[in-house]
Formats: C-alpha cells, sequence, structure tokens
C-alpha cells in the first residue's frame, strides 16, 4: 500500500506543532536518522505540514518543531492544492550544482529576520519518501535554497551563522527580538573557494 500524505493547504488557528525559536537548544541539536518509516514518522510529517502552512512557510525540519530527527517538509507552491508536499527523510545532498546564488532567506524560527545566504543553484539530494521508497532528485533555484536551508536544519545549523556582516545581522536580531549569542557564526562553505564547474 502506497501511503498518501494529504493534508490540506490550508491556515489553521491551532497548529498540531508549536515552532521553536533561536535560542532553544532543540535547534542546536543534530538530528538523528530514522530507521523506520512507519505511521509515527507519516503522522509528524503531516502535522509538520500543517503547522508549517499555517505560519506561511515553505520548509520545516523536524528539529523546529522539538523533534530531532533527519525529517524535512518543503512546498514551495503553498497556494496550489494541486502540487504535492515534498517529504524528505533522512536526506543527503548529492551533488551541489551551478553557481553559488545569493538571495534573501528567512526562518520560522527566526521570524521577521531577513539575511542574505550564499546558496549552490541547484543540487541532487537523495532521501526516502513518505512510504519509505529511496527517491534522488535534482532540485534548482528556490526548491533547492529551502532543501539546502532545511538539511542545515538536521545539522543544527542556522542561516543566520553564514551571516558575515556581524554589526547587521546583529541589529536584524535586536528588532526582532533576538539575540547575537545566540548566533554560532560559520564560514559558509559555498563562500570560496569556488565550486568546480559542472
Ligand atoms: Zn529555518
Amino acid at each position: 500500500m502506497v501511503a498518501t500524505l494529504s493534508v490540506p493547504k490550508v491556515k489553521l488557528k491551532n497548529p498540531p506543532l508549536r515552532i521553536h525559536r533561536m535560542g532553544d537548544k532543540v535547534l542546536r541539536q543534530p538530528a538523528k536518522r530514522i530507521s523506520q518509516v512507519n505511521d509515527e514518522i507519516r503522522q509528524l510529517a503531516r502535522d509538520m505540514l500543517q503547522t508549517m502552512y499555517s505560519a506561511d512557510g515553505i520548509g520545516l525540519a523536524a528539529p523546529q518543531v522539538g523533534v530531532p530527527k533527519r525529517l524535512i517538509v518543503v512546498d514551495i507552491y503553498p497556494d496550489k492544492p494541486e502540487v504535492p508536499p515534498l517529504v524528505l527523510i533522512n536526506p543527503e545532498i548529492r551533488e551541489y550544482l551551478g553557481e553559488t546564488v545569493a538571495a534573501q532567506e528567512g526562518c520560522l524560527s527566526i521570524p521577521g529576520v531577513f539575511c542574505e545566504v550564499l546558496r549552490a543553484q541547484g543540487v541532487v539530494v537523495s532521501f526516502k519518501d513518505e512510504s519509505g521508497r529511496p527517491r534522488t532528485i535534482q532540485a534548482d533555484d528556490l526548491l533547492a535554497r529551502v532543501i539546502q536551508h532545511e538539511i542545515d536544519h538536521l545539522n543544527g545549523v542556522l542561516f543566520v551563522d553564514y551571516v558575515e556582516n556581524e554589526l547587521l545581522l546583529d541589529q536584524e536580531l535586536r528588532k526582532h527580538g533576538f539575540q547575537m549569542q545566540d548566533v554560532q557564526r560559520r564560514a559558509n562553505p559555498l563562500a570560496a573557494p569556488a565550486l568546480e564547474p559542472r
């Protein structure tokens, strides 16, 4: 039997899960691999999708809802009911493609804060889907960016960690009630040296 994960793309007043914010330790904890894709995992994915749609998000990682497991959900078409969302279990980036691209990012765990981050234009990513079936896809542009951002969450990394301009970041964080001390500054591995050409 093929499992289906049909979740209406609507905003609930009381979403099933609470989204943890930067400063909360669970966001810095590396997430564990999922050994079996079972009903419990599918229910978690469903609850995460409902929580994500309710918060106007296009991606959500399990650590953001306090569950340190390697599961992310992504839907870059929240306004298109006919397009199914992606559920990625134990996702691994196999290849980075194309140029590195700078664009603004935000995060449901750091609401209000937007900063520019470098990401690869495309990625090849392998994962298990909600039926437990192994899949490999190529993602480009916004989808690739969201997948890179969400996989970072599984490793305890937040997008603000990559921001080089400390003054600007500090300002932006304070404005929205966050603190610089919760940032774990690190070099973006894509920043330099340049990626090998495709
Ligand atoms: Zn995020």
